[in-house]
């Protein structure tokens, strides 16, 4: 058992780092942004921020070159990842849904004709996907979903509504789970498309978030005709291709990455803020929660880092995932609670306020905790996971 980066992948750190003190444009680094945030101002950052990544192969750097990647090992797209986030890159949530979900999954299922056409484009920061699964009457229960997707010559008609799909109003295309076969169990009629979101029949509708920004969208399909050749791998399979990218979306190293940034910037503050004349560093509570939170960033780094040692070996994580999920967004509550109870009233104050502590960073990343049990399956369902495949227990509990 090493613990150990290889001397190649902190080579690479170190090569990443160096470009990306660099490179991060001023003004994202004047805006603060992170992760749970999307305006105009910001998307335009990231789009540009990626093509400039995409130019250099950096955009999907474990994929094949014929793809557009670099043939990286997995591990030196964890240490890329890793940076990415600790360095507050300008790195949006339709990266990962494109980058990191949905195009592996058209990897392993896509035509050669799809993989030419979306991978190429996706690893260049040309094309963005969105993800629809949820409907107003299937979240937790996705495979009740009662999106159509009826065949007709040479196409599909899909007809239904979407709910919750992040980034909707600005992806290229939609990577769409819809039922093909209505008679057969659920899971099992189930097929996947990739549609293109400025087809005629479209209808992207905002949902403004806990933040007050828009970043999901309902999503409304009404007549709307693709190619049969935009169906991805076998008709009525879906579900699996469904289940490999949510494994893929379960397996971030985001997580302690970002915490560890935000949890050093807590230091540097309970070491700079005097309250009732002693300094906040001195304060046994302080310091025993930020203690704390340092052990779970830990736990969780090791966690997600097994996970990436599964998949390098060619691995499907399943309960790993959830386990490194779940653990990932209860770790940025945590994270988040206990600097709110740090930062006292000022940490309620937002950007914008001269008095907002650390940019209001704290206050964001709170709210924005709160939605990270949920997207991408529940804690709940995370637990359920863990329960029946990890520890064999029976799938149905008793009530
Ligand atoms: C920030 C964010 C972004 C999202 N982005 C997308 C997206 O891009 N595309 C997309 O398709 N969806 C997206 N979602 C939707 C997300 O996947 C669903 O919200 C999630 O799967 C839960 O479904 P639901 O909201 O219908 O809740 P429900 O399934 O109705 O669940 C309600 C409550 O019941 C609990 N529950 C349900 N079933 C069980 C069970 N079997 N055992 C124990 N507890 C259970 C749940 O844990 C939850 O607490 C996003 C959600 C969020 C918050």
């Amino acid at each position: 058992m090493h613990f150990q980066f290889t001397p190649n992948e902190e080579a690479f750190r170190k090569e990443v780092r160096y470009y990306l003190e660099r490179e991060i444009p001023k003004r994202w680094r004047e805006l603060g942004f992170g992760l749970w945030e999307e305006t105009d101002e910001s998307w335009a950052i990231t789009r540009d921020w990626n093509r400039k990544l995409g130019e250099k192969g950096w955009l999907a750097v474990a994929w094949p070159k014929e793809y557009g990647g670099q043939e990286r090992p997995v591990m030196e797209q964890v240490v890329f990842n890793e940076e990415m986030t600790y360095q507050g890159a300008p790195t949006g949530v339709e990266t990962m849904m494109t980058i990191g979900w949905v195009c592996p999954t058209i990897m392993i299922y896509g035509t050669e004709e799809q993989k030419q056409e979306y991978l190429r484009k996706a690893a260049k920061g040309e094309i963005v996907f969105c993800i629809g699964y949820s409907e107003p009457g299937a979240g937790s229960d996705l495979a009740s979903l009662t999106t159509r997707a009826v065949a007709d010559g040479d196409d599909y008609v899909i007809n239904g509504q979407k709910i919750f799909t992040t980034m909707a109003h600005r992806a290229d295309y939609c990577w769409l789970a819809a039922r093909t076969d209505p008679d057969a169990p659920k899971h099992q009629g189930i097929s996947m498309f990739i549609v293109p979101m400025n087809t005629p029949g479209v209808t992207v509708r905002p949902l403004t978030n806990i933040l007050g920004f828009h970043s999901f969208n309902e999503v409304f399909f009404d007549d709307v005709r693709i190619p049969k050749e935009n169906l991805v791998g076998e008709k009525n399979r879906g579900w699996y291709q469904l289940a490999i990218a949510l494994n893929f979306e379960r397996s971030g190293v985001a997580a302690p990455a970002g915490a560890k940034r935000m949890l050093e910037e807590l230091v540097e503050y309970v070491k700079e803020t005097r309250r009732n004349g002693e300094v906040l560093a001195k304060d046994p509570l302080v310091r025993h929660k930020l203690a704390d939170l340092a052990v779970e960033i830990e736990v969780c780094r090791m966690l997600c880092y097994r996970i990436a040692g599964m998949q390098s070996k060619g691995l499907i994580p399943i309960h790993e995932a959830s386990m490194g999920m779940l653990f990932g967004s209860e770790l940025m509550r945590h994270l988040t609670t206990a600097g709110m109870q740090i930062l006292g009233l000022h940490g309620l104050l937002n950007r914008g306020s001269k008095w907002a502590p650390l940019s209001g960073a704290i206050m964001r990343g709170h709210l924005a905790s709160l939605s990270l049990g949920v997207g991408g399956g529940t804690s709940e369902i995370q637990r359920n996971i863990i329960a029946t495949r990890g520890l064999g227990l029976p799938r149905e509990p008793r009530v």
